[in-house]
């Protein structure tokens, strides 16, 4: 039997880290309940996400940098992920983390849990001289309003048709990427929205729950993409 090849796809912000780092900041440094307010808009889809970060960029008039970095090395990872990156390297499994966050906490984050290594694609976060942050988007698409970072097309462009797609995620900006993957790990308002939507999934509270799913995948004699994301990447395919 040829070796199953499988990809696995993971989100960052409450995912790999216990909380959303990125609210966290704004909700730290600038004012929680203008942060709660334009997260708010961007739930109820009145905002993009990538209009959501420059209005939360725009409500801190100053950070100070040092003051950042203190703050985001106190920021937890779930513990259970270490492992789990272990487990996919022992496998040969390619993880690649698709996060809708910030390049700058997530250097930190990774370089002190010796995670270096991994591949990762976000949006970009700076701070100025005078302590003024901005973002730039490398990765957006306009078709795509849930993630400013189109998680969608990362997923078109490392992945074939002979490869088992596995999602694994907890928010908004994971909606439209996990339809996309065969195998969906849902947790928060990403099970909401697969429950709501009747788009199958696995709940997962840790990585761990998500590597014994893996293994059984893995061992499955008949595994079976998911029909709706091979719908999804064909047209995908077709459109580029
Ligand atoms: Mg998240």
């Amino acid at each position: 039997m040829k070796k199953r090849s499988l990809k696995v796809f993971v989100d960052f912000d409450g995912t790999i880290t216990l909380e959303d780092v990125g609210e966290a900041i704004f909700r730290k440094f600038g004012s929680a309940e203008k942060t709660d307010r334009i997260v708010d808009d961007l739930l109820s889809d009145k905002i993009s996400s990538r209009q959501c970060w420059d209005e939360l960029c725009d409500s801190i008039d100053k950070i100070n940098k040092q003051e950042l970095n203190d703050f985001i090395d106190s920021l937890e990872i779930d513990p259970t992920f270490i492992p789990f990156v272990r487990f996919c390297n022992d496998k040969e499994i390619e993880l690649v983390v698709l996060s809708d966050g910030f390049d700058h906490y997530i250097d930190r984050i990774f370089s002190k849990a010796d995670l270096t290594d991994l591949k990762y694609y976000s949006n970009k976060l700076y701070v100025d001289i005078n302590g003024k942050l901005s973002a730039e988007y490398p990765h957006y698409d306009a078709d795509s309003p849930t993630s400013a970072n189109c998680k969608k097309n990362h997923i078109i462009t490392h992945s074939s048709d002979d490869d088992y797609t596995i999602y694994i995620g907890d928010g908004n900006s994971d909606k439209e990427a996990a339809q996309y993957c065969d195998f969906i790990f849902a947790k928060k308002g990403l099970l909401k929205f697969c429950s709501t939507e009747r788009i199958s999934f696995y709940p997962f509270k840790n990585f761990d729950d998500v590597q014994n799913k893996l293994i059984e995948l893995i061992n499955k004699k008949n595994l079976r993409k998911r029909h709706q994301a091979e719908l999804k990447r064909k047209s995908a395919y077709t459109a580029e």
